[in-house]
């Protein structure tokens, strides 16, 4: 049980942000390919096959995963269930290694959930559910008409590239000190990640800030917002009803106090002591990382990076792999300290 079980409460914190981001960021990769109608979807034998193939040799088939599926438990041998999971968590059309990254990191939170479900009951001792905004997101993929609005005119070859990264992947695990490790991802860091400390005041030996190089060509590499300064105004002031905002709206943040991956870790809104995570929920930011100026009349917020920026950047993971970078080479890098190790040894299977 180690020092991890300190960290459940951490857990709801960990998955709330770094889904949505990647849902957003797929839709944007998606864009133009979902009004295509594609033909050459697998056939039903074809699909079946597949996994019965898969299933013969799979350490990951050996292990069922609960999961709440729209509100319903249902249990999935777990390569079944990291298709679902890889497919909307990631782009299919990122490279294979980082793919296969993405699956390393997504089973050793899913069997770190498993070790350690969520203590805030929302399911009732299930450890994982679909919704993005708590546990993993997951997309089912029976109905052939899902793949074709996910993937197009693509389905056949990014069905077969997830299949293959879970495949390929079968049974491999980031542990510490034996435990599965809690891997956080997120989309883009902005060239550094966070760490867990900064972010969720808890420290965590292998979410530490690591440099990340290679994600400027990610859509939400920076992004800048427009307030109207009263609008924006009475969103702050319903929030923080003791803020004084005078008439200076560059001035309303202050004292500005950011973490070495560039987070506002705290600052001052007209004398309330506020963090960037909070600023980031209200205004809906892409990530705590951001500039607030004064341009034109508008107050331009600027941010850099999307999502929480702890563990493992899904550019940053794409840059290494374009770079030739393996699998394993982009977890080490992001999961620090962790060992890659095999299913077969975990507590999860060793108690089967
Ligand atoms: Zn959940």
């Amino acid at each position: 049980m180690k020092k991890t079980v300190l960290l459940v409460g951490l857990l709801w914190l960990v998955t709330v942000l770094s889904p949505i981001l990647l849902q957003k960021g797929e839709t944007r990769n998606f864009e133009g390919e979902t009004s295509l109608v594609s033909e050459n979807l697998e056939t039903d034998g074809a699909e079946s096959s597949t996994v019965t193939a898969l299933a013969e040799v799979s350490q990951d088939a050996t292990v069922s995963v609960d999961v709440m599926v729209s509100g319903k438990k249902l249990s999935f041998p777990l390569d079944e269930y990291l298709v679902g999971v890889l497919a909307a968590e990631m782009p299919a059309s990122f490279p294979e290694e980082a793919l296969k990254a993405q699956v390393i990191a997504a089973r050793s939170f899913i069997l770190y959930r498993m070790t350690y479900p969520p203590s805030d009951g929302v399911h009732d001792g299930v450890p994982l559910c679909d919704d993005p905004g708590h546990c993993k997101a997951y997309r089912d993929l029976s109905d052939p008409d899902t793949i074709e609005t996910l993937f197009g005119l693509n389905s056949e070859t990014y069905m077969e590239k997830i299949r293959a990264a879970v495949r390929e992947t079968d049974g491999l695990v980031l542990t510490y000190q034996g435990d599965p490790a809690m891997a956080a991802f997120h989309a883009v860091s902005g060239g550094m990640t966070e760490s867990a400390e900064d972010v969720w005041g808890s420290a965590v030996p292998y979410l530490v800030e690591v440099e990340s190089p290679g994600e400027e060509d990610a859509v939400q590499f920076t992004e800048t917002v427009l307030f109207d300064p009263e609008d924006l105004r009475a969103i702050l002031t319903e929030a923080y009803p003791e803020a004084v905002l005078d008439e200076d709206p560059a001035l309303w943040l202050a004292d500005v106090e950011r973490s070495p991956a560039g987070m506002i870790k705290s600052a001052s809104l007209g004398g309330v002591v506020v963090t960037g995570m909070e600023l980031r929920m209200l205004l809906g930011l892409n990530s705590a990382d951001f500039t607030w100026e004064l341009q034109d009349g508008q107050v331009e917020i600027t941010t850099t990076g999307y999502g929480h920026g702890v563990g493992m950047s899904q550019y940053g993971a794409r840059a290494m792999a374009l770079d030739g970078a393996t699998c394993e080479e982009i977890v080490s890098h992001y999961y620090p300290g962790c060992e890659i190790d095999l299913l077969e040894n975990t507590a999860i299977l060793a108690e089967d």
